[in-house]
């Protein structure tokens, strides 16, 4: 340990020691582990206490793609204690233009062991359940219904229609993105909170098919800017820091960079939520 990380970990340590509570919490954090969330701890907005939260919480990715690898990165980094991610796809060479969690000598293997041994070298601290098939029916609602938190990072319709109603049904909050060409866009839904929307609200089932970064092609960044941002909006949700995303819909235009918010409102005749 270095010098500067011994001073480090006495400041971390003294501020910590400001409360009997805060103090009990700290003890169960090992040295290693102060050091590694320093600079979150030090934040009023996360401190001590917000940490022990990060590292207790249960995280849902569903797609280990564009999105779900700067997402499952993050919150690796983070130190959320307990990370469960699903794909169904095998690492290829036209992904890694995109799919950063992978890397050219994963080519071949599956995306959730390639993504798993990402997060677990990033931060051995942390669990990481990684499973290789598509997340639907029943196993859906079991895995909805154990997190604290869902990031959609699906690039198909079908599965953010049944990601959104496991949700609402469960009332676990999510995170949901997209990206495409030079565009993105990011939403936060909290079913049975604030009167929040849902996905169901802001798109109808029955409408055209999502287009995706296959047929549409998709500018490398745009990907790690809505993962992060999906990142960034679980840890506000987890830590209660914040203005979470609940009931906005956040544009990007990355030609432009121009940013838009625009304001959801719930729809009270939608199938998924409207009566709930
Ligand atoms: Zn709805």
């Amino acid at each position: 340990m270095s010098a500067n990380d011994n001073e480090l970990l006495h400041t971390v340590k003294f501020f910590g020691i400001i409360s009997t509570t805060i103090n009990t919490i700290i003890r169960s954090m090992n040295d290693n582990q102060l050091l590694r969330y320093s600079r979150q701890i030090m934040l009023p907005q996360c401190d001590i206490e917000g940490q022990q939260k990060l590292l207790l919480a249960k995280a849902l990715i569903v797609g280990a793609g564009g999105l779900g690898s700067p997402a499952a990165m993050y919150l690796a980094a983070a130190g959320i204690g307990h990370i469960t991610i699903y794909d169904n796809d095998v690492v290829e060479l036209s992904n890694l233009q995109r799919q950063i969690a992978h890397n050219t000598p994963d080519i071949g293997l599956d995306k959730v062991i390639s993504t798993q041994q990402t997060l677990k070298n990033l931060n051995p601290d942390i669990e990481v359940i990684a499973i290789k098939q598509r997340l639907t029916g029943k196993t859906l609602e079991s895995e909805v219904l154990a997190a604290d938190i869902v990031l959609d990072c699906s690039d198909n319709f079908a599965t953010r229609f049944a990601i959104n109603q496991a949700c609402v049904k469960h009332q676990t909050p999510l995170v949901s993105g997209a990206a495409i060409r030079f565009e993105g866009q990011v939403s936060v839904f909290t079913p049975g909170t604030h009167n929040s929307p849902c996905y169901n609200c802001l798109y109808s089932s029955d409408g055209e098919e999502l287009q995706n970064c296959s047929t549409n092609g998709v500018i490398a960044a745009i990907t790690g800017i809505i993962g992060c941002i999906q990142a960034l909006e679980a840890i506000k949700l987890i830590i209660s820091a914040g203005e979470p995303l609940i009931g906005k819909l956040l544009l990007l235009d990355g030609l432009t960079m121009e940013w838009r918010t625009m304001t959801l409102k719930k729809n009270a005749t939608c199938p998924t939520c409207g009566g709930l």
